[in-house]
């Protein structure tokens, strides 16, 4: 372990703790000049309406593709941008380019599109006025943009902070935006704070779809029919993530899920073959 030694305050690493931290200060560094030598794009995920099979939305997923590497994944690099204010900058090019982009899907399909918020960002009081400037200039209405922020970064924090976020959530939900709180059930929070929070949507996480196989299958099962309820008695709508074989798709049906999100549909692609899948949906997976 790290280790502070005496009046020269000298570190020791360990030989793994030191590749790690030069591993990550080889990557903040590279990602600070991956937008401007155009290493970065966008993938986007359609999610599903269960019962018609139609793609009512697609998420926007960074990608990171150094010229000199391997492509490294958002669960990388997203948490190296968010220690700094890099994530601002990455953050306002992913809404300026998926704004742009969904504006000919939804013109054609209706098709919203989501885009995924750290807390850095929405902390920032120029964030709202970037949102509208951004749905301004690609010509998208406020209510085809879903922004996401996870259950976490909301209330993982002091009661103060969470009072900003939830101020600045609000505010956003004022100008026709709608919110999503992503990868639900994950974190640490209190069911009590739900009725309380300004979203629309709640995104279950994978883990609840993709249950490991040990665990006990009604349980899971109740808990997701119990979430699903919960969310219904709020008019939330629910998106769950994660789904991977026809037999989680028609349970989920059974159990009254209504928008669903996964490999089994589609995994996320480029943006230049969306409006090829738009056009060939609705996807009946299951009822082949
Ligand atoms: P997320 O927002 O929960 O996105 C869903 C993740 O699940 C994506 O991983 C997606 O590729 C993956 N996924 C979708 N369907 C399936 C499935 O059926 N099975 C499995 N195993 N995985 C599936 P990805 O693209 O690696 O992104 C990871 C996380 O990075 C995202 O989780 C999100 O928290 C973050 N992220 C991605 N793009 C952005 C961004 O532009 N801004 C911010 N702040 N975070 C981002
Ligand atoms: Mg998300
Ligand atoms: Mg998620
Ligand atoms: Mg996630």
């Amino acid at each position: 372990a790290a280790k502070t030694t005496g009046k020269n305050r000298a570190v020791r690493f360990s030989p793994d703790l030191r590749t790690r931290h030069l591993r990550h200060v080889h990557l903040a560094h590279a990602l600070r000049h991956a937008r401007s030598r155009g290493e970065l794009t966008l993938a986007y995920q359609p999610i599903i309406d269960l019962a018609t099979g139609a793609p009512t939305a697609v998420e926007a997923l960074l990608r990171w593709h150094p010229a000199d590497g391997t492509p490294i994944g958002p669960g990388t690099f997203i948490p190296i941008a968010e220690a700094t204010d890099l994530i601002t900058e990455l953050g306002h090019w992913v809404l300026t380019r998926a704004t742009a982009d969904a504006a000919a899907w939804h013109r054609t399909h209706r098709t919203a599109v989501t885009v995924n918020v750290s807390g850095r960002q929405l902390r920032d009081p120029a964030f709202p006025g970037a949102v509208a400037a951004a749905l301004r200039a690609a010509g998208l209405p406020p209510h085809a943009l879903i922004l996401e922020i996870t259950e976490n970064t909301l209330l993982a924090t002091t009661p103060d902070q969470t009072a900003r976020l939830t101020a600045a959530l609000a505010r956003l939900r004022e100008s026709g935006v709608r919110i999503a709180l992503d990868d639900f059930g994950t974190g640490y929070s209190s069911l009590a704070y739900l009725p309380t929070l300004p979203v629309d949507i709640l995104k279950i996480d994978r883990s609840f779809t993709t249950s490991p196989a040990h665990t006990d299958h009604h349980r899971t099962r109740a808990f997701t029919k119990a979430i699903l309820d919960i969310s219904a008695s709020l008019d939330l709508t629910t998106i769950v993530e994660g789904v991977e074989t026809p037999d989680q798709a028609d349970l989920l049906r059974t159990l009254g899920a209504r928008l669903a999100q996964g490999h089994l549909f589609c995994r996320p692609v480029p943006a230049d073959r969306v409006p090829g899948l738009l056009a060939a949906a609705p996807w009946h997976p299951t009822l082949t």
